[in-house]
């Protein structure tokens, strides 16, 4: 009873307003906010060099049982002290979708294109351009949540673009029967120009093989006035998960070994030269750096080093 009195005089003075001072009466304090929740940016914006360079959230979402995707190879105990050490919890993740869009100087160049041409949209829309300025769109793979964004039920989403995508990515998919690639993809089939490891998309853009989460998935090399960058699309797929531990096992990685040297060759190559990079799926805004830790890497995310 001794604890209960003072609760219910305090109440008692915050609900009776007569017997309060004016200033107390009138404290913002006593306005109820609407509650808002999370919130975040649509768009990031940096420089690289001559270029730059823009990633878009297309979109965002909560995944329960996030083992049932990454580290498929190791036991529930490692995973979470993986996690635990991280200050991440096992029960849920949350996915970023995250093109990018690069302008070059003379050409804008988008990566990826998001789930559904909404996300997409808005997110350019957010970043001050229109889907009509994009000259050109590069798929790094044909996974829904990279080829999403092309197709609506209002048709071609980027209406007036070239497409550019890897030669033995579009031949998987070509003979694969897939719902999705069929949608977004064949109708713009005849439009699209076939690249390989090594070719440039435009100055300064080059295609880089990285095979294993698809067949032919591909990520990019951005370099302008001696700045790099690599677009590393879906390479990893987690800033932990992935990072500190290559080789765990992905289920969306078609070949897991493949997928999985990549990752090493990829990430050994950024941390020993410095080089930022953009993840498809890294936490928002989606550029970092990887140091070597361990016997794998660490996420470290981008501050202000390329707003200078
Ligand atoms: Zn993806």
């Amino acid at each position: 009873m001794t604890l209960k009195t003072p609760h219910i005089n305090r109440r008692s003075v915050l609900l009776g307003g007569a017997a309060l001072p004016l200033a107390a009466a009138a404290s913002p304090a006593l306005a109820a906010a609407e509650m808002m929740g999370v919130g975040t940016t649509r768009f990031n914006r940096v420089k690289l060099g001559g270029f730059e360079v823009t990633t878009l959230l297309a979109g965002t979402r909560t995944v329960p049982n996030p083992q049932g995707i990454f580290g498929m190879n190791v036991d529930a105990d490692t995973f979470a002290a993986a996690s635990a050490g991280a200050n991440i919890p096992t029960d849920a993740a949350q996915f970023f979708f995250t093109p990018t869009v690069v302008n070059t100087g003379s050409e804008l160049i988008l990566f990826d294109t998001g789930l559904n041409p909404a996300g997409i949209t808005a997110a350019l829309g957010a970043a001050g351009y229109t889907s009509d300025q994009i000259d050109t769109v590069v798929l790094t793979h044909m996974h829904g949540d990279h080829i999403g964004g092309l197709m609506g039920d209002g048709g071609e989403t980027f209406a007036g673009a070239k497409y550019v995508t890897g030669a033995v990515e579009f031949d998987v998919w070509d003979m694969a029967g897939n719902d999705t690639f069929e949608a977004k993809v064949r109708p713009i089939e005849d439009k699209i120009a076939m690249i390989k490891g090594g070719d440039a998309v435009a100055s300064g853009v080059t295609a880089m093989e990285a095979f294993g989460h698809t067949p032919g998935h591909m990520a990019y090399m951005l370099e302008s006035d001696g700045k790099q960058l690599v677009l590393g699309a879906d390479f990893a797929n987690h800033y932990v998960w992935s990072l500190a531990h290559p080789d765990w096992e992905v289920k969306f990685d078609r070949d897991k070994a493949a997928a999985a040297a990549t990752r090493r060759k990829m990430l050994s190559m950024m941390a020993a030269d410095k080089i930022p990079f953009v993840g498809y799926h890294m936490p928002w805004p989606a550029i970092g750096y990887a140091e070597t830790r361990d016997s794998g890497f660490h996420y470290v995310p981008a501050s202000y080093q390329l707003m200078l």
